[in-house]
């Protein structure tokens, strides 16, 4: 797939300006731009310098196919295989979860948890492309960080993040919430479940149609996760261990009182930047319970 210099002898097949004008014209600009750079291997900066480039029809229609995918709905993270998450360039797959700026709240609150020095146990449940699992191992690197997902696909892709990113300090099993993590405790416990009601008709709607399922929607009320991660979450923390649990926006209030009704204490919920609850936490009492 060649970007061609322009030449006199050779007939000027198709502009980047001319190609990009186009897709730009059928999907968001931002979207047409990346997706162009995802195809080139170029960074964005050089789309601007390079107008009058002139790209071989074979780039040009696979650039066409992209920009039709993202113009019926594929979401950009899947066409490119590829989203940004804390400091990372993270891989994801249809296999998991896009990562979302939101969880970003949920690492920062995390990291407030764990100390900088000394070896802490954490778990993320549920880690998919490894976003929260890989962001606490990379900042805390002398955590041990068990990342669980029920998915062998969504952990391929975590695994593979972890290699590429180079973090050592994590390892990854696959199983059920706590399924494989039987007799053992952590210092902190992290997770962003499934939440959204099964009927939520948002699930047919935008990325969401294109995410997998089982990672998005849990039951009637969207509770179900939620509910076995509050039951079992204290049998696996060490006492004055945090659970941190994203969450759906109305879903404060009943995750406090799940939180609360498993015996851990301190159930706060805090808002992201939409001003939204998002994340709710407490911990284990440190006489036990
Ligand atoms: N935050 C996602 C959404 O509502 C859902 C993620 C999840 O269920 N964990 O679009």
């Amino acid at each position: 797939m060649a970007i061609l210099p322009v030449s006199r002898d050779r007939p000027a097949m198709i502009r980047v300006d001319a190609l990009l004008r186009d897709a730009r014209a059928r999907v968001e600009p931002s979207d047409a731009e990346l997706l162009l750079c995802h195809l080139l291997g170029k960074p964005r900066s050089w789309l601007f310098a390079h107008g009058d480039d002139v790209l071989d029809t074979q780039a040009a229609a696979a650039f066409a196919a992209l920009i039709e995918r993202r113009a019926t709905g594929e979401p950009v993270a899947y066409l490119t295989g590829r989203r940004g998450f804390w400091r990372f360039d993270l891989r994801v797959s249809e296999a998991t979860l896009i990562p979302r700026p939101e969880t970003e709240l949920l690492v920062e609150l995390a990291l407030d948890r764990l100390p900088g020095s000394g070896v802490r146990r954490v778990a993320d449940l549920g880690t998919g492309s490894g976003a929260i699992a890989l962001a606490l191992a990379c900042e805390r690197p002398s955590a041990r960080v068990i990342a669980v997902d029920v998915s062998p696909a969504a952990l391929e892709i975590a695994r593979g993040n972890a290699l590429e990113l180079d973090l050592h300090n994590i390892e990854f099993r696959q199983g059920d919430w706590f399924a494989p993590l039987a007799g053992e405790s952590f210092d902190l416990i992290a997770s962003n479940p499934p939440y959204i009601e099964t009927d939520d008709p948002h699930l047919a709607q935008g990325d969401l149609r294109y995410e997998p399922a089982g990672a998005l929607a849990s039951g009637a009320d969207g509770l179900d996760a939620i509910r076995i991660i509050a039951r079992e979450a204290p049998a696996h923390l060490h006492a004055g261990g945090w659970l941190l649990i994203e969450h759906g926006w109305e879903q404060g209030e009943a995750v406090r009182a799940l939180l609360t009704a498993a015996g851990l204490i301190d159930a706060a919920t805090q808002r992201d930047w939409e001003d939204r609850d998002r994340v709710t936490l407490a911990r284990k009492p440190l006489d036990g319970a």
